[in-house]
């Protein structure tokens, strides 16, 4: 009974064989061309290190059989002098960890058996490249000897000429000379076939275990036990002759998921040339085909053969493949096969395309991809294949890439967009008074702030790439540059940003537009609707962000955030005004100003969201955000509003606050300040009723934010009615709407029972609700925060991953105190947390009817809503 070795006929999961072994096997069974081979299985792997790197018991008699059967089905001996039979070594693990590990190729050369090879092939030119390229491998793999040694004592030998430009006589001397750099560096270069097998074998377990294979497994939480297959297999010879070759193909284009056959192949290679530059690439198909030598062209045949065999496969696995290959003179060989590396729109249009070809459900369709990609469809991407030097790593606040000059003053951005050239903008971190640069930078970058922070959540709101938190850069203003590890980048200077994966990245590296034909992902969508139950709102404060969320799917608005309004400079200074103001005839003047630029907001606003749902939440910041607080921003606005900078500088000091975050903010204004409250609703009704006359259907909820107290949503209530309720009898309209009030604080979701009394919805703000429950401000938690992760007592933020348990416990408990009160009362969440795929699977269980969340997003959330119905 065989414990450690399966052959490529026998049965055997991923988990024992590896994906590659699995791959080999399965095509073997699919009556594909496959090298003979076997394979040594992970548990084997395991016993290997358990024992203290020795080979576990029985293994070298069973791998003394299976050589034997391997040198029966193939008709040649393993260290034959006449016909010898060679073979690869290749690792291969559960999970694919790409260039991770070795594989030695042409085992079983040595000087008697490489002559032998060149008699029986008449090439003796080609047996000693073999014998090369073996002595490389081997001595790095297995001896340990750097390959840069090799690569250096090569080109010494070839001094300028060209290896292709070789003879049999010259190759023979420079792979000698390479094994007597062997001989130099290390063990003595071994002869014998078996115990060169032997050794490479232990080789490539070991690989498993190297520093960078263990890097990368714990980068990605790669389980440690697992130990990688490893695969013997009679070689096939890509280098044997002109028409010989070898290649890679993707059975779909990568980037964007068009069917067709994608890849690279290069003749007169082996295997091990594939990754190396020097060694020239030609496209597989002749419609990527510039400049000649598409294999399409040149091996019509091999390529139909190609062409026939990718279907197979993607027949078998119902997925986009990558398979390697190997023309040996006429004959097609197939030498792993997986599934293919992807593009989100890459991804998504692939699903979609094999439901329609009638390969994969719409369910499965929909599982296959994981929500959050596509918050990246719509967005540039880095090129896959584009050179970059990352430079400094941040938080990936807002994904897709963008390359442009970096400045640091928002005023600059604009600067530079009247003149077309897109702009990075870098800052240590962002306020209100830089809105307008973000709206016309390419990117924003800063150095503080966390996933919530002001430039975060502004960036991602408009749809713009950003990485925040970049504690990795130094930013100087004065002198207008900052330091990254070396370098030094100076405004007007390149650079690129992926805020998908927070990396900053110097230069203009090349990028992938995202996909115009957004047709996939709209059918993906569609699907997802027809399963989902809890709806997708979106955040929006502008009737161009409404409008761009309900292309995207969004059925209302969730959150209209009142304040961003006031990041246009006419009503920034009514505000400021109405702020300073010390008695009431001039706030009631500045409310006046403000009142039409708001009424004109929700004009859009309605007008883009006609026939839906649009959730207005009442002035929340504390007023002091509305001023500046740089020195030289204060002597501005002090001129620009006619006052002494001492007088607003007096202002300022009155308005501080020791925690602003559980300060003068919410309902308390609308308590202290109602009139702020009135002219809001006063706005939002004379919109709303003037459209009504136009005859669109307006359906607006007012909400109160930050309520504690059954009293204050009392008071808040019985303000709205009566402003609205006079607005309308003014217009003489029929205008229904709705008056509900936000669950942030751990108080009101105590309370919510009563609370329900008086309100006709809740919406859970979830950003302020974690923070109040957890007792922290995202501000300022950068300070502690890393160190929690570092330590492991936290590994994501509560603000970015979903607190089921204990901010979720608040959600599921003010909903069933609500719903108490009031069966139907309609609940939402608004925040962030809204497009994140763990916390709507829990929204969905305790009841929520719906989420809202950035435009960007809402693919994200109607996906992830699938797949919360799909796996209850
Ligand atoms: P990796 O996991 O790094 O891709 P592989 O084990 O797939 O390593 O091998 C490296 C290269 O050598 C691949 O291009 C592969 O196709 C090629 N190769 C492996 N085994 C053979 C073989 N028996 N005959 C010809 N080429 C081979
Ligand atoms: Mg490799
Ligand atoms: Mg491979």
């Amino acid at each position: 009974m065989r414990r450690w070795i399966k052959t490529f006929d026998d049965d055997g999961s991923v988990e024992e064989l590896g994906t590659k072994g699995h791959g080999l096997m399965a095509m073997n069974k699919l009556g594909l061309p496959v090298p003979a081979g076997f394979t040594l299985t992970t548990p084997t792997c395991a016993a290997f290190f358990a024992d203290g790197e020795q080979w576990p018991q029985g293994l070298g008699e069973e791998l003394d059989a299976a050589i034997a059967a391997l040198e029966a089905s193939a008709g040649r001996r393993f260290g034959d002098p006449t016909d010898p039979l060679l073979v690869s070594v290749r690792s291969g693990s559960v999970v694919t960890m790409p260039g991770m590990m070795e594989s030695v190729l042409d085992l079983g050369l040595n000087a008697d058996t490489t002559e032998a090879l060149a008699r029986r092939t008449g090439d003796r030119r080609f047996a000693w490249d073999s014998y090369r390229r073996f002595v490389q491998l081997y001595g790095d793999v297995v001896l340990g000897i750097h390959y840069t040694r090799f690569a250096r004592a090569q080109k010494q030998f070839l001094s300028g000429r060209e290896l292709a430009s070789v003879d049999a006589d010259d190759m023979r001397e420079l792979a000698l000379l390479l094994e007597g750099v062997v001989d130099k560096h290390g063990d003595a270069f071994p002869s014998d076939p078996r115990e060169q097998l032997r050794f490479a074998i232990s080789a490539v377990f070991r690989s498993y275990n190297s520093h960078r294979a263990r890097y990368y497994r714990r980068s990605r939480q790669i389980s440690e036990e697992a130990g990688t297959a490893v695969t013997v297999q009679a070689m096939v010879f890509g280098n044997l002759g002109e028409r010989s070759a070898t290649g890679f193909a993707v059975t779909r284009d990568p980037k964007t998921g068009v069917p067709g056959i994608f890849g690279e192949w290069k003749p007169q290679t082996q295997g091990d040339d594939m990754g190396t530059a020097s060694v020239e690439a030609f496209p597989i198909s002749a419609d990527e085909d510039e400049r000649g030598g598409s294999m399409e062209v040149e091996r019509p045949e091999a390529y139909r053969d190609l062409v026939a065999m990718a279907r197979q496969l993607e027949a078998h696995y119902r997925d986009m493949q990558a398979i390697e290959f190997t023309l040996e003179g006429d004959k097609l060989w197939l030498l792993q096969t997986s599934a293919a590396e992807r593009t989100p729109q890459s991804a998504v249009r692939v699903v979609v395309d094999l439901v329609n070809e009638g390969v994969i459900t719409k369910e499965e369709a929909l599982l296959r991809i994981d929500p959050r990609e596509l918050e990246y469809v719509l967005r540039p991407i880095i090129s896959p294949d584009a050179k970059r030097k990352v430079i400094a790593k941040g938080l990936d606040a807002s994904p897709g890439a963008a390359t442009g000059r970096v400045v640091f003053e928002a005023s600059e951005c604009r600067e530079h967009h009247e003149r077309d050239e897109p702009t990075i903008l870098v800052r240590l971190d962002t306020s209100p008074e830089d809105i307008q640069g973000m709206a016309l930078a390419a990117g924003v970058l800063t150095a503080r702030g966390g996933q919530t922070s002001h430039a975060a959540v502004v960036a991602r709101g408009m749809g713009k790439p950003c990485v925040v938190g970049c504690t990795d850069i130094q930013v100087d203003y004065a002198r207008a540059l900052f330091y990254a590890g070396d370098s030094v980048i100076q405004r007007g200077d390149w650079i690129t940003i992926d805020g998908g994966t927070g990396e900053v990245m110097e230069g203009r590296v090349s990028m992938l537009a995202p996909q115009a034909e957004v047709g996939s992902m709209a059918d993906l969508l569609d699907w997802a609707d027809e399963v989902a139950e809890l709806k997708v709102r979106t955040n929006a404060d502008t009737g161009a962000d409404a409008e761009r969320a309900r292309a995207l799917g969004a059925v209302g608005v969730g959150l209209c955030r009142t304040e961003h309004m006031f990041f246009q400079p006419v009503a920034l200074r009514a505000m400021r005004r109405m702020i300073l103001a010390d008695d009431p005839r001039s706030r009631q003047r500045a409310l006046h100003e403000i009142l039409p630029i708001q009424r004109q907001m929700f004009l859009d606003l309605f007008r883009a969201m006609d026939g839906l749902p649009v959730t207005v939440r009442l002035l929340d910041p504390p007023l002091h955000e509305f001023l500046p607080e740089r020195e030289q921003d204060i002597a501005d606005v002090a001129q620009s509003l006619d006052v002494r900078p001492e007088a607003l500088r007096a202002r300022l000091d009155n308005l501080h606050e020791t925690n602003p975050m559980l300060g003068h903010r919410g309902v308390r204004i609308g308590i202290t300040t109602p009139e702020v409250y009135r002219t809001q609703v006063r706005a939002l009704f004379e919109a709303g009723c003037e459209l009504v006359r136009e005859g669109l259907d307006v359906r607006p909820e007012v909400m109160i934010p930050l309520v504690g107290l059954v009293s204050e949503l009392e008071r808040m209530r019985e303000l709205v009615h009566d402003v609205a309720d006079e607005v309308i009898a003014e217009f003489g309209v029929d205008l229904r709407y709705h008056v509900g009030t936000m669950i942030e604080l751990p108080r009101a979701a105590v309370i919510a029972g009563q609370l329900a009394k008086h309100a006709d919805f809740f919406s859970f703000g979830t950003n302020d609700l974690t923070q109040m429950v957890w007792g922290f401000s995202r501000d300022d938690m950068g300070r502690y925060f890393s160190v929690y992760q570092r330590e492991g007592l936290l590994s994501e933020s509560p603000l970015s991953a979903f607190d089921e348990e204990g901010v979720g416990a608040f959600v599921q408990m003010a909903t069933e105190r609500g719903r108490a009160t009031s069966p139907h009362l309609p609940v939402g969440v608004c925040g962030e947390h809204g497009a994140d795929p763990a916390g709507v699977k829990f929204f969905h269980r305790v009841g929520v009817d719906y989420v809202s969340c950035s435009p960007y997003r809402v693919p994200v959330a109607r996906l992830a809503a699938a797949h919360a119905a799909l796996e209850a």
